[in-house]
């Protein structure tokens, strides 16, 4: 489906399927707690698994954060839009489900640009990988029709760049730690944040 297609499916509480650079995203609006949990359903992902939020800006992500620092704008100001992603303590404007109730969340912004139009017109969305849990991230479009079928409309936004979930950083308060290893390693990150 179209990008404006895409966008008025989201802003109804659908589910829909995202290009991003890493890999493909099913993604559902912050705004629609019915649709953030249907991607676990769909996924037959875990309710313990938290998703990534994803924005189009940092200032559309702010809001659902806590302790935004300097450290934290370097390296949005470095990384973003790229493949990593921050986990800083939630706002009380996250809904829980999509930080299976813990009290931190992830964030990121994705360097694809259709991503990006789709999210600067939606506001920011939870979108985890959009694969069967268990299975391969989903590179291709192709790949997300091949485990969700009918049941899941796709944005095609060719093959993913990286191919490779984003590089997870525990950023909050100053230990900040690489809970999953990515593109971005922690040298590069080092030399912004000094983790
Ligand atoms: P996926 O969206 O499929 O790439 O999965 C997102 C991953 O990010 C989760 O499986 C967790 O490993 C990690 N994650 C997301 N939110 C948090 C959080 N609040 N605390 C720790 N890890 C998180
Ligand atoms: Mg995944």
């Amino acid at each position: 489906i179209s990008t404006h297609e895409a966008v008025q499916r989201l802003c109804d509480g659908e589910v829909v399927a995202i290009p991003t650079e890493t890999v493909y995203g099913l993604a559902a609006s912050v705004q629609h707690p019915d649709a953030l949990a249907s991607i676990y359903s769909l996924k037959g992902r875990p309710k313990d698994n938290p998703m990534i939020l994803h924005g189009a800006s940092v200032d559309q992500l702010l809001p659902f954060v806590e302790g935004w620092s300097d450290v934290h704008q370097a390296c949005a100001d470095a990384f973003w839009p790229g493949p990593l992603t921050l986990i800083l303590k939630a706002s009380e404007q996250v809904p829980s489900i999509v930080t299976a109730g813990l009290d931190t969340v992830a964030i990121r912004v994705p360097n694809h640009p259709l991503a990006l139009e789709i999210l600067e017109q939606t506001g920011p969305l939870a979108a985890p990988s959009a694969n069967l849990s268990g299975k391969p991230s989903a590179t291709k479009a192709s790949h997300v029709n091949d485990d969700f079928g009918d049941a899941v409309a796709v944005v095609d936004g060719d093959q993913a760049s990286i191919g490779l979930e984003s590089t997870v950083v525990w950023a909050v308060e100053d230990t900040w730690r690489i809970l999953r290893p990515g593109l971005i390693g922690a040298e590069e990150i080092d030399q912004v944040a000094n983790i």
